[in-house]
């Protein structure tokens, strides 16, 4: 017991054995013991009746209650009461405050924030520019469903798949179809999901600008690349022996910038589609003429193989593949030193199916794989530069892939070789029941582009 506490229960002892012994003395004065000792302790218990009502009525009152002055064990119980409620108000009072100031800032921020109730996807709460960008309305869309609100949106699927939904980079507002939205999916609790939806128009603008400039310039380059290069080709080193050594490095050079031109618009028209065609693509035949290209490329250093175990053809572009394939075809035999192997590989991996180029070659150090699909990134300049690389090859096999819905996987170990796999979920797959090269396939649910 606190010492507080403890000296106002003996006083309280105290109070009674005084009062007790006052009714005996009197009692015993006016030779009525009984009576006045009865009177004493009905009186005692009365006021013990009227403090204990004392302490429901502050357990209950709205009011603020100031505190009971005096000594006693109820004066003290009044004032530890007292205080534990001051306590209990004071931190209240902070927490509204924090809720309050979490709440504006919430409903400040330039991002739409809406609260989702997990099962239901119903709309627990949402800011102001979620009115803006999702025309949410406040408070009608309170407590309805999300996916049925925002439908000119395909996002019930999205919604649907919950901690799995990748974020949506570039959804159109169903407020304005100008305005371009990137959403995200954020589990929070297990009942509460966060979508926050950001305004990327600026950003998809200027990421058009940009890919309309590099468009543009390549384009622009190809011309006098085309007259440089013919004339280049006119001239005869026999006319002018001392000047073949010049006339060929320039051809060499010329070579690489068309390379590099039509690279770069490869790009450009990958990155300006959304989806590709659907045609039916004859594996046998595309194997075999990347069979044909490594060896040209090869001109008899390594040795060239095809294993063809999968008995499919893919749903896709032929022209986009052979692009890609051709790519991960060319880096084998440029970087595999004279002697080594290629192996260009089709086989189905469980439900999926993968086409393969392995070689023997210099191999990529494991620091190098994150980054290695993206535009211009080298291992080693010179050697891609020295071997005609463009450092474009593998951003565009990463480009082809996306619009397949397939996955580029590479395993490596340098001075031992690597192997690029390219992945095709199992719906771009068909047997090769005869479907003529170039088919189309009837459907297309084309999905919304992902992160
Ligand atoms: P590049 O035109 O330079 O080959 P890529 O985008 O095709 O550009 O490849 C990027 C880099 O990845 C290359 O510069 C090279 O360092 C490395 N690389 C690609 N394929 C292979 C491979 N089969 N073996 C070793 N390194 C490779």
């Amino acid at each position: 017991m606190l010492p507080h506490a403890r000296s106002a229960w003996i006083r309280t002892l105290g109070v009674l054995a005084l009062v007790l012994l006052g009714a005996l003395v009197l009692g015993l004065l006016a030779g009525q013991v009984w009576p006045v000792l009865t009177a004493a302790a009905l009186g005692i218990v009365a006021w013990h009746y009227w403090r204990l009502r004392k302490v429901l009525l502050r357990l209950t009152s709205h009011r603020r209650l100031p505190p009971a002055r005096g000594e006693g064990v109820w004066n003290e119980l009044d004032r530890l009461l007292h205080r534990s409620q001051d306590d209990t108000r004071n931190r209240k009072r902070r927490l509204v405050q924090m809720l309050r100031a979490y709440r504006a800032a919430a409903a400040a921020l330039p991002d739409a924030v809406v609260v989702l109730d997990r099962n239901s996807q119903r709309v627990q709460w949402f800011n102001e520019a979620s009115a803006g960008l999702l025309g949410l309305r406040y408070p009608s869309d309170i407590g309805a469903p999300l996916g049925e609100r925002l439908r000119p949106l395909p996002i019930a699927h999205w919604l649907a798949s919950g901690r799995h939904a990748e974020p949506l980079l570039d959804v159109p507002s169903p407020v304005d179809p100008a305005l371009r939205l990137s959403m995200r999916l954020i589990p929070y609790s297990q009942e509460l999901w966060l979508l926050v939806a950001r305004d990327v128009s600026k950003l998809m603008h200027l990421e058009q600008v940009r890919r309309d400039f590099v468009a543009n310039v390549s384009h622009e380059l190809r011309t006098p690349l085309t007259v440089v290069h013919g004339y280049l080709d006119m001239l005869d080193p026999s006319d002018q022996p001392e000047w073949a050594p010049i006339l060929e490095e320039m051809r060499r050079q010329s070579q690489r910038m068309t390379q590099l031109v039509e690279d770069l618009l490869t790009l450009s028209r990958l990155e300006a589609q959304d989806t590709v065609s659907d045609e039916s693509v004859g594996m046998a035949s595309m194997l075999a003429t990347l069979r044909r290209e490594a060896e040209a490329l090869s001109q008899g250093r390594h040795t060239v193989a095809v294993q063809d175990r999968a008995a499919v053809d893919l749903w896709g572009s032929t022209r986009e593949l052979h692009s890609a394939f051709s790519n991960l075809v060319a880096n084998a035999v440029r970087y595999t030193p004279a002697g080594g192997s290629i192996t260009i590989g089709f086989a189905q991996q469980g439900e999926e199916v993968a086409l393969s180029v392995e070689d023997t070659g210099y191999g990529i150090p494991a620091a190098h794989l994150p980054r290695i699909t993206e535009r211009f990134y080298r291992v080693s300049t010179s050697r891609s530069r020295e071997l005609g690389g463009t450092g474009l090859g593998l951003a565009i096999v990463k480009h082809v892939l996306q619009l397949h819905q397939a996955r580029l996987e590479i395993e490596s170990e340098v001075g031992r070789g690597s192997i690029f796999t390219c992945i095709f979920p199992a719906d771009r797959a068909h047997p090769r029941d005869g479907t003529g090269s170039g088919a189309i396939r009837e459907r297309t649910q084309q999905p919304t582009r992902q992160a």
